[in-house]
């Protein structure tokens, strides 16, 4: 039992809490390997990082030789999505805690520019939210309300290059957005899916939810990802999902690839519940993305969260409900693979964490002086299996059965436990917007 010390008071409208709290006996990742520590936390941030600390009189949270991970910062989430024309089944409550449960302390979800929700609505629905938030900003062209919300300090835009949400895609407005963002140092993050393409191979096709993924073939993708290098200064194609797409992007332009793309393969499509497994772009070979890890800027999961029942009323071809929950999933499952196939947990780490936050500007995703408080302790000693029961998100899980290494198990959100030992500390938590 940990008796963290809180000191609690509101100075005008100003709430404010001081906590001091030492996290003694953990280890940290790092490029040189594992190293044993102690860090202290003092107001919100990691004051010290250090072989022994010597002090006294604070609360202190025994680590027993457990990693300490950063926070996990999820660069694609679409919690709460009410505005397209199958809901998804969460609430932001139920969807962030389920983040939190699975060491995910920071999700950047999306708003749009110019139709609702705008991020100001988006902002209200998140006022619960048990983890830290932010948004990418829906657009597809410069208006006056994209160029506010920029000046507010949004750094990114999505850009659909298919219609989305009844939003038209040109390049002639992406390439605006482009020299927009310049102006603002931020960044576009582009979902390039190849429309005329894949209409045409959709056409008059109906039935088997295999289909989604033969309308949608390799070539759907990397042929918009090439009209997206030939004009993105600065940006991260989302979703990544094959290999070659990897070998495409240079330079400014980064890739990202998500939990389900690197966990499942296209063989989902012959299952007599296909139907469940729809994603857009579908899932295909992950070991080509494996084979191309030091090629990947970050992993997120474009978590969405769809009941059971909502995936069996839409099963048919091209009537189906693309999206997979994967927030809980992402980190735990990422340093499985990557300790099943040695790989660097130091990568891994940079992956979940830290190039989220570099991106994003965010004063995250290390375990350093200075950086914001948001830690995990991970028992990587524990083995358990993926089960609907043990997890926190919808009624069905796409990895039934999945052996993981480790578990998080206390949870540091801006200073403060807000789960411990697997179970929630405060039941009235909450995050904050983050830019
Ligand atoms: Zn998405």
């Amino acid at each position: 039992m940990v008796n963290a010390y809180y000191l609690k008071g509101v100075i005008g409208e100003i709430n404010w809490v001081y906590c001091k709290m030492i996290i003694k006996d953990v280890k940290i990742i790092t490029n040189d390997g594992i190293i044993e520590a102690d860090i202290k936390i003092e107001d919100n941030k990691i004051t010290k990082v250090s072989k022994i600390i010597h002090e006294k009189g604070e609360d202190i949270i025994r680590g027993n030789g457990k990693l300490l991970l950063p926070g996990g910062i999820d660069n694609h989430v679409h919690i709460f999505k009410k505005y397209l024309k199958v809901p998804t089944s969460d609430t932001v409550r139920r969807s962030t805690i389920a983040s939190a449960f699975g060491g995910t302390t920071t999700v950047i979800d999306f708003a749009f520019s110019d139709r609702s929700p705008k991020v100001e609505e988006r902002i209200e629905q998140f006022k619960d939210s048990f983890v830290n938030y932010s948004f990418h900003i829906f657009a597809s062209d410069i208006t006056d309300n994209l160029i506010n919300t920029l000046k507010s300090g949004f750094k990114s835009v999505k850009f659909m290059m298919i219609e989305y949400a009844g939003i038209k895609s040109s390049l002639s407005g992406l390439r605006r957005i482009n020299d927009l963002l310049k102006k603002f140092n931020g960044y576009i993050m582009v979902h390039a899916e190849d429309e005329e393409l894949i209409k045409s191979l959709s056409e008059g096709k109906k039935g088997d939810p295999k289909l989604h993924l033969l309308t949608r073939p390799e070539e759907t993708e990397l042929s918009a990802v090439l009209r997206a290098r030939a004009i993105v200064d600065n940006g991260i194609i989302a979703h990544v999902s094959c290999g070659r797409t990897l070998d495409l992007i240079e330079g400014k332009l980064l890739g990202e690839v998500v939990l389900h793309h690197l966990l499942l393969s296209k063989k989902v499509y012959e299952r007599s519940d296909s139907h469940l497994f729809v994603t857009s772009p579908p899932v295909r070979d992950p070991e080509e993305l494996w084979k191309r890890i030091n090629k990947i800027y970050m992993i997120a999961t474009d978590h969405n969260w769809f009941d059971r029942a909502i995936k069996e009323e839409h099963k048919e071809f091209p009537d189906l409900v693309p999206g997979l929950p994967g927030v809980e999933l992402r980190v735990p499952m990422i340093i499985t693979e990557f300790m099943k196939r040695k790989l660097p947990l130091s990568l891994a780490v940079k992956l979940l964490s830290e190039n989220p936050a570099k991106l994003n500007g965010l004063n995250k995703g290390k375990i350093a002086e200075g950086y914001d408080a948001d830690l995990v302790i991970y028992n990587q000693e524990k083995k358990w299996k993926i089960s609907v029961d043990n997890t926190h998100m919808a009624d069905w899980t796409p990895y039934e059965g999945y052996e993981v290494i480790g578990k998080p198990e206390t949870v540091i959100i801006n200073g403060k436990i807000a789960i411990e030992n697997e179970e929630i500390k405060d039941e009235f938590f909450t995050g904050k917007l983050v830019k």
